[in-house]
């Protein structure tokens, strides 16, 4: 008998943000995987009736291969992420997982929709995504920087509203400097910019800089950049992009 996956987005922070249908499945499900501060995230929700399963941040394929390993066995099983599963988390590792494994061993699998990083952060300086915008992760891990750069490249070149998610960290310290050379290149110096960090979460930090004074040692691993497009403002504490294209051409 197998039994039934649902990979969870959490929401960036606190229970405010999350939704009630990523409460259910965390409070419904008989095992709990995930990145143990995601654990923590929805510690409210968890009990000794659960088997919760902490596992170190890069393990991820581990993580997807046991959750599907337990969902196939008859579990009902929670994978948790923070924001949204989809974006930069774990849903598409766990559908690969599972639909590797023969259609009579392979689990139901749902996902549970979350609000990810950059729609808070844009809620919190106001309305920088009210057009059309792209989300890129500056982490060159899965990716070589080349990739990275290129799509870079492209959104700046198309005037999209940047959200960049994985700025920096420890150890990826010079992916933002580069970033913003890059961009540069293709924006004015006082396009505005908002770093957004722990949106929702205790100690969250909203700051409004421009291209040109972008400080990457103000980014952290729980950042995310919005880089504005030439239709956005700062309106005195508000970053604002028009919902006229070309209103200030
Ligand atoms: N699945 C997550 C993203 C995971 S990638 C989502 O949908 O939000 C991790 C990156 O997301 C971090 O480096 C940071 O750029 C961003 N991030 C995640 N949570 C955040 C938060 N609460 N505040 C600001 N940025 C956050």
């Amino acid at each position: 008998m197998t039994g039934l996956l649902t990979v969870v987005g959490l929401g960036p922070g606190g229970p405010a943000h999350r939704t009630r249908a990523a409460e259910d499945a965390v409070r419904d499900a008989q095992v709990v995987l995930g990145y143990h501060a995601y654990l923590a995230a929805c510690a409210d929700l968890t009990g000794p009736h659960q088997s919760v399963v902490p596992s170190g941040i890069g393990a991820e394929q581990q993580r997807a291969g046991d959750a599907v390993r337990a969902a196939a066995g008859g579990a009902r099983v929670a994978l948790v992420s923070s924001g949204d599963a989809g974006i930069y988390g774990m849903a598409s590792l766990a559908l690969t997982t599972a639909t590797a494994l023969p259609p009579t061993r392979r689990p139901a699998v749902r996902v549970v929709p979350g609000i990810t990083a950059a729609i808070a952060a844009g809620a919190l300086l106001g309305a920088p995504l009210a057009r059309d915008f792209a989300c890129l992760t500056l982490s060159d891990l899965l990716a070589p920087w080349e990739a990275v750069e290129t799509r870079l490249r492209a959104v700046a070149a198309a005037d999209l509203v940047l959200a960049l998610y994985n700025p920096r960290s420890q150890g990826r310290s010079w992916q933002l400097h580069r970033a913003r050379d890059v961009l540069a290149e293709y924006r004015p110096g006082d396009t505005p910019v908002g770093l957004v960090t722990d949106a929702g979460r205790d100690g969250e930090r909203v700051e409004l800089v421009t291209l040109a004074t972008l400080d990457p040692a103000r980014a952290g691993m729980h950042t995310v950049v919005i880089v504005g497009a030439a239709d956005t403002s700062r309106l005195g504490t508000w970053l604002v992009t028009a919902r006229s294209l070309g209103a200030r051409s």
